[in-house]
């Protein structure tokens, strides 16, 4: 829809009273309804976070909505959380600019409305893509805006649930050891949230200065008169071998192990409501199908980035050309492929990311007794997927379960909200689009096992609630039997 005149084109302070009013409009947040706990002088906290960038601020967000305690925590500096003003390279977002993304249904709360009030509605309509910045500028509003409070540069070292209802955060802040407790965790670690980075083995047998992988913070001014390889297709891909092209690099050749680039961007096509919500109530064999056949089919690169490639003379695009081994010599990287040798002076891996529990020490109390899906499905040949089968085979409030034959107790109170979850979850676990309903799923879910938890509390505090509705003064109790007059005219 176009509007002529922007309703909100007033400026961001009168769109921050207009959501302030919406918020009052649904009585949020609600008052906190949860028994205060302390252990061993420290405030519980009913829910931690772990990682405040999209997902971690929209449950955050519901969470406090809901009348609940929560502490949340990133490593990163206050702003800089996720990858869009760090390791990011995209000019735009791939996302559509009308999506509501961590809105939680508040349309003041949308990125829309917090651009027009600034900038307009013709500014809005004008605009193609968001600029990449420009969301992380739209989060940092969010943040403030909703009054969340992050403990920035707090890095969780280490999680540890316990049998008595609680888990135990080890926490290193400026060099400080804290500790943390909380009734429930939740891990909203991001895209590589239970792993890292995927490379090849024999990337490691190369000198760390020969290399990167796409997520990795590089400063892409060392490419300058480079001859590079950017190994993969994908969208990140796309972009390093752009960032690298426009800092000079001399030629940037692109290793691509299919025939063909991806042209359709399946997942996309898939997204409806019913995806969003049905998902999860899928039988496993086909939750794995869907899964597997957009594993299969990949995420086409974004037109605009391979455009902004392919308008450099330098660029070379090699496709049915699958990387097979390196090794540095003479000075430079000989590489292998599956069309023949190529020399090369610096190799950047544009090739996803891996559950690799190893990489997330902070999991290490955790990690060996947690349930993957290799354990409750067994696909039919030609489906099977190793990263699938390594995902976390979660429970219906996103919660870890334990092993067969393993012993845990605590792990149901570890919840996991990134990536990796979308297997057992559905979409709901990161991208933008249907971010906020996985928020307020998580949240209604995680509300509704604190207070059955705590039933007994909240039962006697219904019985000791005492605030009276009537006075006793409103009415005069009647004689019987009623007045023999009465009864006589009858
Ligand atoms: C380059 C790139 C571009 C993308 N573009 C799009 C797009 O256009 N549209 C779309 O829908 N999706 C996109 N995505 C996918 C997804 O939306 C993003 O990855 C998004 O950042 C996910 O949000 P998140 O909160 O789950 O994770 P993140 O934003 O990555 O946040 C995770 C946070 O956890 C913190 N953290 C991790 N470990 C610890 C620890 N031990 N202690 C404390 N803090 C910790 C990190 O510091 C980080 O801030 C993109 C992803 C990438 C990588």
């Amino acid at each position: 829809m176009t509007f002529s005149t922007g309703p909100h084109a007033q400026g961001l302070a009168a769109l921050e009273q207009r959501l302030a009013y919406e918020m009052a409009c649904l009585q949020q947040p609600a008052a906190r309804w949860t028994p205060a706990r302390v252990q061993e002088g420290h405030p519980v906290a009913d829910v931690a976070v772990i990682g405040a960038g999209m997902a971690g601020l929209a449950l955050a967000a519901a969470l406090h909505h809901r009348g609940l305690a929560v502490a949340l925590y990133d490593e990163a500096p206050a702003g800089l959380e996720g990858p869009w003003a760090t390791t990011a390279r995209m000019e735009t977002l791939r996302s559509p600019k009308q999506l509501a993304g961590p809105a939680l249904g508040l349309p003041s709360l949308t990125f829309r409305a917090w651009f027009e009030s600034q900038f307009g509605a013709a500014a809005w309509e004008s605009l193609d893509k968001i600029p990449r910045l420009q969301w992380m500028d739209y989060l940092r509003w969010y943040r403030q805006v909703l009054n969340l409070q992050v403990h920035n540069e707090h890095r969780v070292t280490d999680v540890h649930p316990r049998a008595d209802g609680l888990v135990e955060l080890h926490i290193e802040h400026r060099g400080q050891p804290l500790r943390a407790f909380a009734r429930r965790l939740v891990l909203a670690t991001g895209r590589a949230g239970l792993g890292t980075g995927s490379v090849p083995p024999w990337a490691h047998e190369l000198p760390r200065s020969r290399w990167a992988h796409s997520a990795d913070e590089l400063d892409h001014e060392i490419l300058r008169g480079l001859r590079v390889g950017v190994v993969g297709a994908g969208a990140s891909a796309m972009d390093s071998a752009a960032e690298a092209l426009e800092h000079g690099a001399a030629r940037v050749h692109l290793l691509v192990r299919r025939p063909d680039l991806p042209r359709v961007n399946k997942g996309k096509g898939a997204g409806s409501p019913g995806f969003v919500h049905g998902y999860v109530r899928l039988a496993d064999p086909h939750k794995w199908r869907i899964r597997h056949y957009i594993h299969t089919q990949q995420v086409p690169p974004p037109h605009l980035s391979t455009l902004r490639v392919s308008r450099h003379p330098n660029a070379f695009f090699h496709l049915g050309c699958a990387v097979q081994g390196a090794r540095e010599q003479g000075g430079a990287l000989q590489v292998r492929t599956s069309a023949g040798p190529i020399e090369l002076d610096f190799l950047i891996f544009g090739t996803g990311f891996a559950i690799d529990w190893a990489a997330r020490p902070m999991l290490r109390h955790i990690a060996p007794h947690v349930r993957p899906w290799a354990e409750r499905w067994t696909p039919p040949e030609g489906e099977e997927d190793a990263e699938l089968s390594a995902s976390p085979d979660l429970g219906p409030d996103f919660e870890f379960q334990v092993r067969e034959g393993h012993v845990c107790p605590g792990l149901e109170r570890i919840h996991c909200f990134c990536y990796p979850a979308a297997l057992s979850m559905g979409v709901i676990t990161g991208d933008i689009p249907a971010i906020s309903e996985g928020a307020l799923q998580l949240a209604t879910g995680l509300a509704g096992l604190l207070y059955a938890e705590d039933h007994e509390h909240h039962f006697a505090r219904m019985q000791a609630y005492a605030e009276p509705e009537l006075l006793g003064n409103e009415w005069v109790a009647s004689p019987w039997p009623p007045h023999p007059a009465e009864e006589s005219s009858r």
